[in-house]
């Protein structure tokens, strides 16, 4: 520490050490800066290489582990739990409470899972995707014998293909999208991006020599069991995602692994006071940015996932260049033009494919029709749907209302989980989220230890 007990001065603070920040950070201490970079996790490398049991298909992300890049000081283990009078970033690593007084901030704080409830989906053996993914990278097994994967997005041939190569049983994959000519047309474009083209048809592959039947248009109508998973109960959907009119089939299964795409993790830069919008193309909200990627709050920028959902490729060069920017203008020297438009070249392409990706996996309003009365929409909280439709039928049309009406939001999650499932249900009912206020996130945006509080003579406490 410098800068006094408890405190981190330097030039760049870096909040995740994902592909986005681990760039970051290279291109700053490249250039002199002194940059501190911080993760919650105990190796840096992110979401796309939390691996070590699982092989790596091609183009799915670096094939060795990332380090910390040469000059920058790394502090694993440690949550940024939001920002407090000006610049300063409060933080913990452990029990300890500290914070960072740095000329920049730039937050690389990645995506979270969508996950849309449908009734029994807080059985134990459910759970997203991704998380099953994690485990299964960090431990090389799932407790789990057969396994549905549902949701939608490429996300779910990824996890079930590697589920496969673990020697777990998939028992089926359901897709809620049905692609239409359009969509295939769009989806073509991806050949602006080979490797990512090559990487899906080798998890389909997987899957078909598996026997795995992909079923698209199909959603979970209930999760069923009594204490633990038991099997589910599959049903066409529309092209809006609303059940069809057919009858449901029943599957088997003791694990049922949900994901509807992603969010980005746009809470650290909401709480630091950055304007937030709605992104209609990936249906979630994010940081406004300016071309330097600079947020409406000067000293903090976003990059990666946390500022638009767009993969590993992307972020890293997103960082790449937010790197070389800020460098540019905190030491006064400027970046190579060359280098630079280069960069924003192949971003555009990259931006071509995932534009591609979101209207193939569009989600549809119809699934404000899964949940049923009693399904809670909210798990920190228990809200259930029928207390958001009573909140809704008296007039309540915007998340932060909903929030005082019915507590859902108001969790340790901080509406991580429930934001995106109360915006749908506000949608189905005509109010469009990018008519909205956009959620309101108070400091902590995560959950604070009480020992790290009282170990701190810092008076906590007050709220932004
Ligand atoms: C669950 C999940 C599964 C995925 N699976 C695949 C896959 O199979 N194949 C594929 O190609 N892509 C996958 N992706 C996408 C890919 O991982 C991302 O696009 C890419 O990692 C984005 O990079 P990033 O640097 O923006 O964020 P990330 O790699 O997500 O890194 C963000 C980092 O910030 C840290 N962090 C977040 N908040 C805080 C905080 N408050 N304090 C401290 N640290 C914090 C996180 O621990 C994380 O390490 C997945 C993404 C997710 C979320």
């Amino acid at each position: 520490m410098n800068g006094g007990a408890g405190t981190w001065s330097g030039d760049v603070l870096v909040v995740g050490a994902g592909p986005a920040g681990l760039a970051v950070a290279a291109e700053c201490a490249r250039r002199g800066l002194t940059v501190l970079l911080v993760d919650e996790n105990q190796r840096p490398g992110g979401q796309i290489t939390r691996r070590r049991f699982l092989d790596r298909p091609s183009g799915s992300g670096p094939d060795v582990e990332p380090s910390v890049p040469e000059g920058v000081s790394f502090r694993s283990g440690t949550v940024c739990h939001g920002f407090r009078d000006g610049r300063q970033a409060v933080l913990t690593s452990g029990h300890e409470l500290w914070r960072t007084r740095t000329r920049a901030v730039v937050i690389a704080t990645g995506a979270a899972e969508k996950v849309l409830p449908v009734p029994g989906w807080t059985l134990p053996g459910v759970m997203t995707a991704g998380a099953a993914q994690t485990f299964l990278k960090g431990s090389g097994f799932l407790p789990y014998r057969r396994v549905l994967v549902a949701g939608s997005g490429p996300l779910l041939l990824a996890v079930a293909s590697q589920l496969i190569s673990a020697g777990v049983r998939v028992v089926g994959v359901a897709e809620a999208t049905r692609p239409g000519a359009r969509q295939w047309r769009d989806a073509l474009r991806t050949l602006a991006a080979p490797g990512l083209l090559a990487q899906g048809a080798g998890y389909t592959v997987r899957l078909a020599r598996a026997g795995v039947r992909v079923r698209t248009g199909t959603g979970i109508a209930r999760i069923e069991g009594d204490g633990r998973v038991t099997g589910a109960r599959l049903r066409r959907l529309r092209r809006d995602w609303s059940f069809a009119g057919t009858p449901e089939e029943h599957v088997a299964c003791d694990a049922v692994l949900l994901s509807h795409g992603f969010s980005s993790a746009a809470d650290l830069a909401a709480q630091g006071g950055a304007d937030i919008e709605w992104d209609a193309q990936r249906q979630t909200w994010r940081p406004v940015r300016d071309v330097g990627f600079r947020t409406s709050v000067p000293w903090i920028r976003a990059v990666g996932d946390c500022a638009g959902v767009g993969g590993a490729q992307r972020a890293e060069l997103e960082g790449r260049l937010a790197g070389m920017l800020l460098a540019a203008e905190l030491t006064g020297r400027p970046a190579g033009s060359g280098r630079i438009r280069s960069l924003r070249r192949r971003l555009d392409r990259l931006e071509t494919f995932r534009r591609g990706m979101d209207r193939l996996f569009r989600p549809g309003l119809g699934a404000a029709s899964w949940p049923e009365p009693e399904t809670q929409v909210c798990r920190c909280q228990e809200s259930t749907r029928a207390e958001v439709d009573r909140a809704m039928d008296n007039g309540v049309a915007d998340l932060h209302a909903l929030k005082l009406w019915t507590r859902a939001g108001m969790g340790p999650c901080q509406g991580r989980i429930c934001a995106p499932v109360l915006s749908t249900l506000l949608a189905a009912r005509g109010h469009e989220p990018a008519r909205l206020p956009p959620p309101s996130i108070r400091y902590p945006v995560r959950p604070l230890p009480i020992a790290a509080l009282c170990r701190s003579a810092a008076p906590e406490g007050g709220q932004r």
